[in-house]
């Protein structure tokens, strides 16, 4: 690997070193670093390659795609149908359904980091990348597993960690005193070990609704707490996905059209959902995911069973005892496991260090969504899921390839 030099420099950015007189260990990378090696990086840095630019992934996990492979439960397929989830350059394999399972995602990955031959450097968590102004080069600090400490020095900084890079786990009153497991859907896998349990499902997106249909799958009896509003739309409609239709319709008729066309078919499809507890937002889904970036839930089977009455749909949790829930309604419920489908949050702040005049963007991250000052890039921070990645790392690969050219033209010179 020519591009990654390793050389011994004095650390001139950290004070205390320097006054202490030690050296550090630096890398100084040729082409872009990626930060991430979900597929956000994997793209980025097969977008790279195709345009001749190397790159080098840091990954904290001991695998690619470490979400994809373990925080993820068994019974998942991709939400939206595959054409919009591939990355770009290599389509899923002609054979896969239109929505492929997990373990068939996670083979495509496999294949795709074989191909570009991408080989990330794994067990590297970043905890911090800073902009270095004497030398105009990114310094990015990664932890590895005996916690020993490395540094690398790039001009190009490409963030890949992913909106979905920590766990959000709300404070419940009384919490400390219940005595049954609480698990994040992060840590779930299937309902079989729940087998004729209560099992109470914080929060109402596409992952809850799902592992309440699991569970129901698996002979336990779930109750889904529903604190806000939820636009639930089916998968399909006339056989055609609903994303996929969305996204044609939007091309000719404004959202708020598509948005009551949408819930129009929904209401004739599912019926009226607040009828079970479940209340639309004032404004439609797409308008709504624009705004607040919230996705809709898409059907898969789990509404049948809040018809049904095997799922209980409840308010919003006052307080949990030693075994038993009371919502703030009133009603209790006697509860032998908590599964928080509470979702995930962005972990960029905690680690990237940049100026407040460099980026207005909450997180520190290019408020376009994926190019800032400096030569920082970011891919899938857009709320568009796997096919905004794609877009994402086309871009930057066209934007760095410009810089590239010339960074070579002047060293031919
Ligand atoms: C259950 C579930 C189902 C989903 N289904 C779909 C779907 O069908 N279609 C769709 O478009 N989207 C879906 N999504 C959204 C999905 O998360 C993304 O589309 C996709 O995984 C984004 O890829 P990413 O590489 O940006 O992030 P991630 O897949 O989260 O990858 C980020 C990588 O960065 C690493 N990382 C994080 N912090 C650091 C650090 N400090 N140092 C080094 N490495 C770090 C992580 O370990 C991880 O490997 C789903 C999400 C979930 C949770």
């Amino acid at each position: 690997m020519e591009y990654l030099k390793e050389v011994e420099v004095k650390s001139v950015h950290d004070f205390i070193q320097v006054k202490m007189g030690k050296r550090s260990r630096a890398i100084v990378v040729g082409g872009p670093v990626i930060v991430g090696c979900g597929p956000s990086g994997l793209a980025a840095a097969a977008c790279l390659k195709q345009k001749g630019i190397p790159s080098l992934i840091l990954e904290r996990s001991d695998c690619i795609a470490s979400m994809w492979q373990l925080k993820t439960y068994d019974r998942l397929r991709l939400h939206l149908p595959k054409r919009f989830c591939q990355l770009p350059l290599m389509p899923f394999p002609q054979n896969y359904p239109s929505y492929p399972t997990k373990q068939q995602f996670l083979a495509y990955l496999k294949a795709y980091a074989h191909n570009f031959d991408i080989k990330p450097a794994l067990n590297k968590t970043v905890v911090s990348a800073k902009f270095d102004h004497r030398c105009g080069c990114w310094r990015v600090k990664t932890r590895g597993l005996k916690k020993e400490e490395t540094e690398y020095v790039t001009q190009w900084l490409i963030v890949a960690t992913g909106e979905n890079a920590e766990e959000i786990v709300p404070q419940i009153e009384g919490m400390s005193e219940f005595e049954g497991p609480i698990l994040h859907t992060s840590s779930y896998k299937s309902g079989s070990m729940f087998r004729g349990k209560n099992v109470l499902v914080v929060g109402c997106g596409n992952s809850g609704m799902e592992v309440c249909l699991d569970l129901c799958n698996h002979n336990a009896h779930p109750s889904l707490v529903v604190r806000d509003t939820v636009h639930i739309l089916p998968q399909q409609m006339f056989g055609k996905s609903t994303f996929s239709l969305s996204m044609s319709l939007l091309k000719w008729f404004p959202i708020r059209l598509v948005d009551k066309f949408l819930l129009l078919m929904s209401h004739l499809i599912l019926g009226d959902t607040a009828r079970f507890g479940l209340n639309r937002p004032q404004i439609g889904p797409l308008e709504f995911k624009n705004l607040y970036g919230k996705t809709p839930v898409l059907d898969v089977g789990t509404l049948a069973h809040i018809k049904g009455g095997k799922i209980k749909v409840c308010r919003g949790i006052k307080q949990l005892a030693k075994h038993k829930v009371e919502f703030v309604d009133g009603k209790t419920e006697k509860v032998d496991v908590i599964i928080l489908a509470t979702g995930y949050k962005s972990n960029v702040s905690t680690w990237l260090k940049v100026g407040s005049d460099m980026f207005c963007a909450k997180d520190g991250l290019p408020p376009n969504g994926w190019k800032g000052e400096d030569g920082i890039y970011a891919v899938g921070f857009t709320k568009r899921g796997l096919l905004g990645v794609s877009i994402d790392a086309e871009k930057i690969a066209e934007d760095i390839q410009q810089c590239w050219k010339a960074v070579k033209t002047t060293r031919t010179c």
